[in-house]
């Protein structure tokens, strides 16, 4: 059930419009959004009140309110008299408070000077990626629940406008005649009101419908940025433009594969028969598979850096590097045979460490990476 007028007001049916006036100025200054910040309750006491101010201050609005109550804006057009924006507010009572402030929910309208182009709201979605998506860029299919204009659907000019978005009034002062323009209350700005809606749209004759929307995703994207697709938001009513689709990107973690920037890191275990004889080994990528080289003594922590084959830049400035770290595994129980012979190379002087400055210390090899 919405909230009386009077009520909001703080005023009698019977009150006179320097009261409802007064009344306004008073809850006005009160629960001014610059006096309350971030304060939700006030801000929506500020916007009940100014839409009741605004009916109750219009003689015409007035005497439809007392006749029929809310049911007499209903439907009709966008401004009207339900939902007003601070946009819409400060527009009108700019003179009062001065300053300006941001925000309001539905559509916003830009354009200096007569009529304001309305537009749709943007609509956001998240689109879960795997990594070699993000390497190669792809292009998804998302389905997205967009309101539009419903079939049967038609606008025409508005009467208190007559389409110009603007109403002028002219006051006499003792300064002489003053005129004063405001955008349009009626059609929210735009010039056009609903003519004919069908039953099922909703008051700016608009419905949700599913579509599915085709979005390239480029290569390199990263987790949180978001791509905007512009115009498949939702539809505006009238002649206004539509919304844009904000598509929010969410990487899904990869088995084998750590993705650092543009680099991409994995770890290799290699038998110690492996890393003393040398071998070959297949490794995924994000661009499918790729044998490497093992070559003979190789050490543990050692890191082989494969150029090109970590992830496209998203500014197109080349492809980080996939590095691949080298861990030796030491098995961890031997049966008789193996502990033998192992026992036997103990004794050995070969098998003495002898690091070589070309192999390098952990602290060099880190050095190394991210130069
Ligand atoms: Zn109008």
């Amino acid at each position: 059930m919405k909230e009386d007028y009077y009520d909001i007001l703080g005023v009698s049916k019977g009150a006179t419009s320097s009261e409802i006036k007064k009344a306004y100025r008073k809850m006005a200054l009160k629960y001014h959004p610059d006096k309350n910040p971030d304060n939700k309750e006030a801000e929506e006491k500020f916007k009940k009140a100014a839409e009741a101010y605004e009916v109750l201050s219009d003689a015409d609005k007035k005497a439809r309110y007392d006749q029929f109550g809310h049911q007499a804006f209903e439907g009709g057009g966008f401004g009207g008299g339900g939902g007003m924006n601070m946009d819409d507010i400060f527009s009108q009572f700019g003179d009062i408070f001065g300053g300006a402030f941001a925000g309001g929910g539905g559509f916003s309208g830009f354009g200096g000077g007569g009529r304001r182009v309305v537009k749709g709201s943007n609509l956001r979605i998240r689109v879960t990626l795997s990594l070699e998506d993000v390497a190669n860029g792809v292009e998804k299919k998302i389905k997205v629940k967009r309101k539009l204009k419903a079939d049967g659907t038609t606008y025409k000019t508005c009467t208190t406008c007559n389409g110009i978005g603007q109403v002028t009034k002219v006051t006499n002062t003792i300064l002489g005649r003053m005129q004063t323009s405001a955008p349009c209350q009626t059609c929210g700005g735009s010039g056009q009101i609903i003519d004919k809606k069908p039953a099922d749209a909703d008051a700016h004759g608009l419905k949700v419908s599913e579509e599915t929307v085709a979005v390239k995703i480029p290569a390199g994207v990263v987790d949180g940025m978001q791509l905007k697709v512009t115009g498949k938001g939702n539809e505006a009513p009238g002649n206004g433009i539509s919304g844009d689709l904000l598509v929010v990107i969410a990487e899904e973690e990869h088995p084998n594969l750590k993705r650092e920037g543009d680099n991409l890191h994995y770890d290799m275990y290699v038998s110690l028969p492996d890393a003393v004889l040398g071998t070959s080994k297949e490794i995924d990528t994000v661009t499918g598979k790729v044998r490497i080289k093992i070559e003979a003594g190789v050490q543990s922590g050692k890191i082989l850096r494969l150029r090109g084959k970590g992830i496209p830049s998203i500014n197109g400035y080349g492809k980080g590097d996939l590095l691949v770290h080298i861990n030796v595994w030491t098995p961890k129980t031997l049966n008789k045979k193996q502990k033998e012979f192992f026992e036997s190379m103990r004794t050995d002087e070969h098998f003495e460490p002898k690091p070589e400055s070309s192999d390098k210390s952990f602290f060099e090899k880190v050095k190394d990476m991210f130069s």
